[in-house]
């Protein structure tokens, strides 16, 4: 017979990777999935993160790096498989992946999330080709160029001050007429010279054959249209959490997200959520790590029989 873990892991963004190490210092049998070469989830595309205590300025990729190591030195690491489905046997979850099967008590789910899409005309067409949704990775094929971000959350606003650095204009097209973002980010935003928010404007239709020429919006208030001429449109309206393996199992609210407190208990008993996907007021990484270590004290209570 298979060997039957007390916990699989999914996902090793910062959620996974907290999880792992509670995980492994409870000594419990741990199976970690992760289908990306790179810990760290989404952080490994964020340019600088200042919000984790202890880490003033470090960088997503150097973040991720750390807390995978920590976990490493803790003698647990990811195995790089992409989890195809999950069964719910009960008292006992099947995983699947391409190669293998894998049986658990528990699963603690920690996949994070993806960009969410404008799903406008050119989007997918020039996709690669000037647009973009991670301003860290492609921001230097625009240097000394034109280009647009579209969003008002912590990302764009992100987005929005690393590539001022680099090119020679950026716009910001934001639907209302007040960012989301946090007020030390705006601040940040609000210096940059070479920044132009575009309020009150919605995306309607990214330009160009081969290569990105320029975005056309409307001003939502005036009905009002413009091309912004640019190089390159860099999107971030959000994240869609990756829960569609949990789809027929667990209860998810409207957006997507499984619906959990911070102790991860979802509607199915021994699948435990953790991270960006589950319902939350805050999706930090601060969050993340601290959701890990809680869905790993629910597993254990769960196998206590508790
Ligand atoms: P977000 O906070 O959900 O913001 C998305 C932005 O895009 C909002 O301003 C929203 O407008 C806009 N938007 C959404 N759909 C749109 C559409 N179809 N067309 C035009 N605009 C649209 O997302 P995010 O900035 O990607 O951040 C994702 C999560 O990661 C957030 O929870 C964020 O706090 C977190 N995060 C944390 C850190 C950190 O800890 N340092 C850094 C980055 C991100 P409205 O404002 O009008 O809704």
């Amino acid at each position: 017979m298979s060997e039957i873990y007390d916990v699989i892991i999914l996902g090793a963004g910062p959620a996974g990777i907290s999880a792992a190490i509670y995980a492994s210092r409870a000594r419990l049998e741990t199976l970690w999935l992760e289908k990306q070469f790179v810990p760290g989830g989404q952080i490994i595309d964020t340019y600088e993160v200042d919000n984790y205590p202890g880490m003033p300025g470090m960088s997503g990729m150097d973040l991720g790096e750390a807390m995978g190591e920590h976990a490493k030195k803790l003698g647990i690491e990811p195995v790089r498989e992409t989890v195809r489905s999950i069964e719910d046997q009960g008292s006992v979850k099947v995983v699947r992946t391409k190669k293998n099967e894998y049986l658990a008590k528990t699963i603690i789910y920690a996949c994070g999330a993806n960009h969410r899409h404008l799903g406008i005309p050119g989007e997918e067409e020039l996709s690669g080709m000037g647009v973009s949704y991670c301003a860290t990775c492609d921001g230097a094929f625009f240097k000394d160029r034109v280009t647009v971000v579209v969003g008002g959350g912590n990302v764009a606003a992100e987005d929005a001050v690393f590539l001022a650095r680099l090119c020679k204009k950026v716009y910001v097209v934001h639907r209302r007429d007040q960012l989301r973002a946090e007020k030390v980010l705006q601040e940040q935003l609000f210096e940059c010279r070479n920044v132009e928010m575009v309020w009150n404007s919605i995306p309607l239709e990214i330009q160009g054959e081969s290569q990105v020429t320029g975005l056309k919006v409307q001003n939502v208030k005036t009905g009002e249209e413009q091309v912004l001429a640019a190089d390159g449109v860099f999107i971030a309206v959000g994240i869609t959490p990756n829960t569609g393996l949990l789809k027929e199992l667990v209860k998810m609210d409207d957006g997507g997200y499984i619906v959990a407190g911070e102790e991860g208990i979802t509607t199915a008993p021994g699948i435990f959520a953790a991270g960006d996907l589950r319902t939350k007021a805050l999706r930090q990484v601060v969050t993340a790590v601290s959701d890990g270590a809680n869905a790993v004290t629910s597993v254990q209570h769960y196998l206590m029989g508790r």
